[in-house]
């Protein structure tokens, strides 16, 4: 069936979903090799977005301890801090050429929420952005962002009143409206033909990172890391080193680290298959098939979830899963920010520190390319709130 990766994948949606996802394929196709599109679109990422964004080598995390040479791919150097710009400026222009001029969107930090209201004021879009009333009071800052770049933000009072109770929302609305909206999905979950297209947009990531290491260092690196939330920005980092002997490691949530229901956001290393929003993958899901309480200190990982091409690497072991506590996200955090003068996301902070632990397993001379997903001023609140507790406890 399409949009299979091994036996996770597919579209199990509603009737009404089944004519605009394939117009979406289709336009999805033809656009990939349309000249005018990828020279567009080569010219957002540059003028818009700021790539090609550096690789920057550490010189003392992983060096001091393990003698790893440790780099990052500086995706917290784009414009709205985060990944998450590439593929909402690449599905804004997809829309575009839809003749779609609504978009719709849902948020569960709200990180995803400034990308596409960015994308959509840049290119004249209209856009409404779904986000669940507790998210957003957790979120006020951003929440502010989206409406200062023009967005209109529905809050949803549903369920937990969260992310996926947000995702529902906007599914809800786009069955209503198929032929005048575009549902601009934030990462590579949902039906086909999302995570394929949410991995293609995000795959400027692997592509300049390779050629970048390779142009540095005359080699490829023996690991590339990434956090693994919905999964877009390890898929994008990813795709380049598919066919390379390169080990690919991705970091989940493990919250507080015992790996108990509620207490993290793991579903790659504690649930099991099963079908949420339109695709058949992973879950964190109880006995009766309900969803889960998640638990991760990054908002951006806190998702019962993840994108069916993980589910298949797990599978079939072509990427190695781990985690990482909030604990050691927020050491990592800590670290960079003081030893390496860089201050990641709590996403990235999990990144980080999963491959200080992969560092642990290599002879003195490796190399580890380490996606660094996101900037951490938008964490900056609840990582020295959670530092000055730990400090507090420990004392
Ligand atoms: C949203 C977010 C993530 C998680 O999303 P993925 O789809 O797993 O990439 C990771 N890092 C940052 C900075 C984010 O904003």
């Amino acid at each position: 069936m399409n949009g299979r990766f091994g036996e996770y994948g597919g579209q199990f949606v509603a009737e009404t979903l089944v004519g605009p996802l394939e117009e979406l394929e289709a336009e999805y196709q033809k656009a990939l090799v349309d000249p005018e599109f990828t020279a567009e679109l080569d010219r957002l990422f540059r003028m818009f977005v700021g790539r090609p964004t550096p690789i920057t080598e550490l010189h003392r995390l992983g060096t001091t301890e393990h003698g790893v040479k440790l780099w990052l791919k500086r995706e917290d150097l784009t414009h709205t801090g985060a990944h998450k710009i590439n593929n909402s400026i690449g599905q804004a222009l997809l829309a575009h050429r839809l003749g779609k001029k609504r978009i719709i969107a849902e948020t569960g930090a709200g990180q995803h929420g400034v990308a596409v209201a960015a994308a959509c004021a840049y290119l004249g879009l209209d856009a409404t952005v779904y986000m669940g009333r507790v998210d957003a009071e957790r979120q006020a800052p951003n929440l502010q962002r989206m409406k200062l770049l023009g967005a209109r933000v529905e809050l949803v009072d549903l369920g937990t009143a969260t992310l996926k109770d947000a995702i529902n929302a906007a599914i809800r609305e786009w069955i209503a409206h198929p032929d005048t909206t575009h549902y601009l999905l934030g990462s590579v979950v949902g039906p086909h033909p999302f995570p394929t297209i949410v991995r293609g947009f995000q795959s400027v990531i692997g592509r300049e990172a390779r050629a970048q290491f390779l142009e540095e260092n005359d080699r490829l690196p023996d690991a590339v890391v990434a956090c693994v939330g919905g999964g877009s920005n390890a898929a994008g980092m990813f795709s380049a080193f598919l066919d390379d002997p390169v080990r690919l490691v991705g970091v989940q949530a493990a919250g507080e680290g015992r790996g108990g229901e509620g207490g993290h956001a793991a579903p790659l290393l504690y649930g099991d298959p099963g079908v949420l929003q339109g695709t058949r993958t992973y879950l964190l899901q109880d006995d009766d098939g309900q969803i889960q309480l998640t638990h991760s200190i990054a908002p951006g990982l806190d998702y019962a979830g993840v994108g069916p091409e993980h589910s298949h690497y797990k599978d079939t072991g072509k990427v190695e899963y781990i985690s990482a506590s909030d604990d050691e996200a927020l050491d990592a955090f800590a670290a960079l920010s003081s030893q390496e003068g860089i201050v990641p996301a709590l996403e990235s902070a999990h990144a980080v520190a999963g491959a200080l632990k992969v560092a642990r397993e290599y002879e003195s001379g490796a190399t580890i390319l380490v996606n660094l997903s996101g900037r951490g001023d938008k964490d900056l609140t609840s990582a020295m709130a959670a530092l000055q507790q730990r400090e507090e406890t420990t004392r």
